[in-house]
């Protein structure tokens, strides 16, 4: 929750505009403006403050205790020009708060988190457990000095800067481990999510035996808490109390599988108990091997707990998984770049490589961080720069794969997952398509049912192009032609309308968009008849009314078909 205080008349229309767009998120708190953030301070993960930076800071002074725990505070001015992120940058959230603020009152956020400003990428911005000397290394990643980066694999992580790397002879590090080590204060450590621990447990079993049963496995073999992704078992014990209760201390998912794929994994020590019980041979190997997936490798064999009265109840086993890389597919809109998501944005910080046509790249390469790594190509190498980018994902790296409007229309998408396996990460970022940046421009095209169709001949025969062309213009469809007329193709666009102009009239409007939202954007209201087929180039998407679809002061508008809307 977001608690919300407030003191002057400005400060209160600014709170109730940020309460009504966003609610059940906030909550506003009244009365003295003291009491208000004590109490906000004690009961939300987050504050924003309507307040002068200086006011703020002297009421929540006496309210710290610490950094992992305190709430995130932006502060707002009075004239909402500004919002602060005053305290808890990351591990409060409020950098990206202060964002958010922004994008609903207007103004800039305010961030002086140094890895932040200087684009350097925080250790506990990635989402994985760290510890130790996190301020002590970041100081170090920040001043330039010598870090040593001390992993056994390849990890997802996102680009460090060039004073960090594996071979940088330093006792200041950042260790990246799974295994149970102690830092020194020259030392942080980031847990990645490597251990998936399978348990078993008969009915009943105590919450607390099957908790001791995972610490006591993890501890004898050297191994993090904190390195555990997953808590894995039968399906039968999907609800057993004290396995979740376990998952839920640990924070972590708890994954359920068939008996028979259980039953069918090869262990160590398979047993006849669990086969009479809920039918497989081991629960604990046989589901922590599973979760692990492909390459896994079994860590700690089946142990029993060790109840101080009575019969063992549960089982444990731990195994851990590769490291698995990640693959963004990341759509950068038309061109402009305010039409580029936030999260696009954010996945393409988040990425140490980066894989796209070099045109494309050469659109967002001020949003990358220093030391990113970029493969481009030219036009063409598709099927290479999917390959490129899977195989740098199986690698372990951190990926994201580029591509203009969405990345899976007409694009990378699909040849890179066709080549993908299950044992990497796959993050899909929507981007605004070409079809749609035109629409917004011709006015309102698409309001009624509407299909995109490719007219580039080069992977789908002039057959096939036709039949669905034809399809479209029985059924009436709107039709936006992407890759419409090139030098070398310059008869498919002409053929395509003749197909259209045979099921509508010659005056249905046509919308024609050059370079939309880029600064070379134009564009046209025209009719069947009365397109010039020479203006339509390579950067352009032509779309093709309905037999509804009218102009209206010069916009096209295809209507919705109601009867009270004619
Ligand atoms: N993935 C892209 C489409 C790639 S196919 C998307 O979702 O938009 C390439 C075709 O898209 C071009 O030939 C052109 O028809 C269209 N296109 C891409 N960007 C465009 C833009 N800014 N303006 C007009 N058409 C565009």
């Amino acid at each position: 929750m977001i608690g919300l205080i407030a003191a002057t008349a400005a400060g209160t229309a600014a709170r109730d505009r940020l309460a009504a767009a966003w609610p059940g998120r906030t909550r506003a708190y009244e009365g003295p403006v003291r009491e208000a953030v004590t109490r906000a301070f004690a009961e939300c993960e987050q504050l924003v403050c309507f307040l002068a930076a200086g006011a703020a800071v002297r009421l929540i002074a006496p309210l710290l205790s610490d950094k992992a725990c305190d709430p995130g505070v932006v502060c707002v001015d009075e004239a909402q020009q500004y919002a602060v992120a005053l305290l808890g940058g990351h591990a409060g959230g409020s950098n990206e708060l202060a964002e958010q603020v922004c994008d609903v009152l207007g103004g800039r956020p305010v961030v002086t988190t140094a890895t932040d400003a200087v684009s350097i990428p925080g250790l506990d911005t990635l989402g994985w457990p760290v510890e130790g000397a996190v301020a002590a290394v970041s100081r170090a990643m920040l001043d330039g000095s010598p870090v040593h980066l001390d992993a056994h694999d390849v990890h997802p992580l996102p680009p460090l800067p060039p004073n960090v790397t594996a071979t940088t002879d330093s006792d200041v590090r950042i260790m990246v481990t799974d295994r149970a080590v102690t830092p020194d204060d020259r030392t942080a450590v980031l847990r990645p999510p490597t251990l998936v621990v399978g348990v078993g447990a008969s009915k009943g079993a105590p919450a607390e035996e099957v908790r001791q049963l995972i610490a006591a496995a993890l501890a004898d073999a050297g191994l993090s808490p904190c390195s555990v992704a997953a808590l894995a078992t039968v399906d039968a014990k999907a609800e057993e109390p004290g396995i979740v209760a376990a998952a839920e201390r640990l924070g972590v998912p708890l994954v359920t599988y068939d008996a028979r794929r259980l039953g069918a994994v090869e262990v160590p020590h398979p047993s006849d108990a669990p086969l009479a019980a809920v039918g497989t041979a081991s629960v604990a190997e046989a589901a922590a091997l599973l979760g692990a997936g492909a390459g896994g490798e079994l860590l700690v064999p089946k142990r029993k707990s060790a109840p101080p009265s009575g019969p063992a109840t549960a089982t444990a086993a731990v195994a851990r998984r590769r490291p698995r890389g990640r693959l963004a597919v990341v759509g950068l809109g038309p061109g402009a770049r305010d039409l580029l998501t936030p999260r696009a944005r954010a996945e393409l910080r988040r990425a140490s490589v980066v894989v796209g046509l070099d045109q494309y790249v050469g659109q967002i390469r001020d949003l990358l961080r220093p030391g990113t790594r970029v493969l481009e190509s030219g036009l063409g190498a598709e099927e290479e720069r999917a390959r490129t980018a899977v195989a740098e994902a199986r690698a372990g790296h951190a990926v994201a794969l580029i591509g203009s409007g969405d990345a899976g229309v007409y694009a990378m998408a699909s040849p890179a997952l066709a080549e993908a396996a299950d044992d990497i990460d796959v993050i899909g970022v929507p981007g605004v398509t070409a079809a749609l940046a035109a629409a917004a421009i011709l006015g309102a095209p698409l309001g009624h049912d509407h299909v995109s169709i490719s007219l580039s001949d080069l992977h789908t025969p002039w057959e096939v192009i036709e039949r669905r062309v034809r399809a479209a213009a029985e059924s009436d469809l709107v039709v936006t032609f992407y890759n419409p007329r090139s030098r070398g193709r310059d008869w498919q666009l002409p053929k395509a309308l003749a197909v259209l102009a045979e099921h509508r009239s010659p005056q249905t409007p046509v919308g024609v968009v050059h370079a939309a939202s880029r600064p070379d954007e134009r564009s046209e209201v025209t009719t069947l008849a009365g397109l010039d087929v020479t203006t339509v180039d390579m950067v352009t998407v032509v779309t093709v009314g309905n037999s509804a679809t009218r102009q209206v002061a010069g916009r096209m508008v295809t209507p919705r078909g109601y009867r009270w809307q004619r």
